[in-house]
């Protein structure tokens, strides 16, 4: 079977196999907590059915909806390579009433998971054989991530790789110490920018933007995603465009508002799209005319 027709079988399975469950959450244990930041922490979630885990697949740049039970619901990406089976990680910043209640719990707490959702991921099958680049901006490290472990897990499979990755301050990179340790590598290009120096920064300063310049990889062997806070992509895609990348190449991940994370709710629609069902990662090709996508 293709890797094309693999994804496809596991996006139809999450969204078709049991339409009776949709609102169901599995129970989940959180196995283990580290913070990141002073606002972000990492949950290692697993599954407590044997056969839920087990038919738990997600693709790159697919979330889940988790419940703390007694508070509600809200939805994370997946930041956690595919490949692991045992359990997912999910990156969380605290800003409100579900995200604030996971923060407070602990090692051997019980959440709900439904998912995974999304019909749209990172295509990494068809990434193959090209050059990729991945421009990140604050917690939208997180999504993107799940794609990075991905291709490093098959590096030779993939010709260049760039990490173009943008932060208020150097206190706020997630995933620190892996991207600094990945900058000893010799086959990923990593760049990293803050608006808000210490006297320690030894990167670029100023916006991701600034540094899309200076990508050297020919568009038509070149595929690029994105994912940041909104007013990012307005930007990236101008100078997407100056260096006349592909719209069809270029995925980003766009957020909404979401509820049911099943296409019932109608909360996150862009146009004439559904962000939760649809989405969350479109091309540019498919959004450049959706007056709300951007
Ligand atoms: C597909 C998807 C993937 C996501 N992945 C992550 C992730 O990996 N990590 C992460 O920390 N967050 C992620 N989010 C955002 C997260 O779902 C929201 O921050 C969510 O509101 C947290 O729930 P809460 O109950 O803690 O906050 P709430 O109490 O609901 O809200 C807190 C504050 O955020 C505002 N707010 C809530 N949702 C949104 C929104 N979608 N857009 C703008 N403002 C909003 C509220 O108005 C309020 O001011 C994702 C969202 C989507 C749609």
């Amino acid at each position: 079977m293709t890797t094309d027709l693999k994804a496809n079988k596991i996006i139809e399975s999450n969204h078709l196999s049991d339409k009776s469950s949709i609102y169901v959450p599995m129970v989940a244990t959180i196995k283990e907590i580290i913070p990141l930041t002073t606002t972000e922490k990492q949950f290692y979630i697993q599954i407590d059915n044997l056969k839920e885990r087990e038919n738990f697949n997600f693709l790159p740049g697919q979330f889940v909806e988790l419940t703390v039970f007694g508070v509600g619901e809200a939805p994370f990406s997946i930041p956690s390579s595919p490949s692991n089976k045992e359990f997912f990680e999910l990156c969380v910043r605290n800003v409100g009433s579900v995200s604030g209640a996971l923060h407070n719990m602990s090692t051997g707490d019980k959440v709900g998971i439904r998912g995974p959702f999304g019909k749209g991921y990172f295509p990494f099958e068809k990434m193959q054989g090209n050059n990729v680049v991945i421009i990140a901006g604050g917690l939208g490290m997180a999504p993107v991530r799940s794609l990075l472990l991905k291709i490093l897990e098959e590096r030779e499979k993939y010709k260049g790789l760039t990490l173009i990755y943008g932060c208020v301050d150097p206190q706020n990179i997630l995933y620190k110490n892996e991207i600094l340790k990945l900058k000893n590598r010799d086959d990923i290009d990593i760049k990293l920018t803050v608006d808000r120096p210490d006297d320690n920064w030894k990167e670029a300063v100023g916006v991701c933007t600034n540094l899309i310049p200076e990508l050297k990889y020919e568009p038509k062997e070149t595929y690029i995603v994105v994912c940041g806070p909104p007013v990012m992509y307005k930007f990236v895609i101008i100078e997407l465009n100056e260096k006349k990348y592909h719209p069809e190449k270029v995925f980003l991940s766009l957020e909404r508002r979401m509820e049911c994370g099943v296409g019932k709710c109608n909360h996150c629609h862009i146009g004439n799209k559904l962000s939760c069902v649809d989405g969350p990662v479109f091309s540019l090709w498919e959004i450049m005319n959706l007056k709300e996508a951007i």
